[in-house]
């Protein structure tokens, strides 16, 4: 069996990472997936969080936010609506962006919808949470 699979990360405007890795994990819409060589055959959708994988005995992270996932022999595509590498993500946007939601979220009469402030809190979050691994 191959000791790598091929890691694709693309947004409808870019190319992030096309590499080959040992393994990944990858936030799925219902819960975090992990992917080795030789998984079986997936398509699916993807959630809000933290793309994990390892190139060369380093671990790389992305924040990936919603999109499509597709495994066949041994690549795997990741389609993401919107995806940062962890280098790239702007801390201090990402912490305005959080505060912006929660405030729409607790007070309705700004007019928020709270199921969009969710999803903006959540993208956030995982923005953070993506520059936070990538210090440690
Ligand atoms: P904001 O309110 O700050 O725009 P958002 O969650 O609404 O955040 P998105 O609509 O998900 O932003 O993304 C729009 C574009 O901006 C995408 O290309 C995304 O990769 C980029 N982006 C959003 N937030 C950040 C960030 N904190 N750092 C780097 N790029 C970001």
């Amino acid at each position: 069996m191959a000791e790598t699979l091929e890691l694709e990360v693309a947004t409808p405007e870019r190319e992030l990472l096309r590499e080959q890795v040992s393994e990944l994990q990858i936030p799925g819409k219902n819960g975090y997936l992990g992917i080795l060589p030789g998984h079986a055959p997936l398509l699916g959708l993807l959630g809000i969080g933290t793309l994990t994988c390892i190139s060369g005995g380093t671990k790389r992270y992305y924040s990936i936010h919603g999109g499509f996932l597709e495994v066949l022999d041994d690549h795997v595509r990741v389609l993401a609506d919107a995806a940062e590498a962890a280098e790239e993500i702007d801390v201090k946007r990402a912490q305005a962006a959080l505060k912006r939601a929660q405030e729409g979220d607790i007070n309705p009469s700004l007019g928020v919808d709270p199921a969009e402030a969710l999803e903006a809190m959540a993208r956030a979050q995982a923005r953070l949470e993506v520059a936070q691994l990538n210090h440690k």
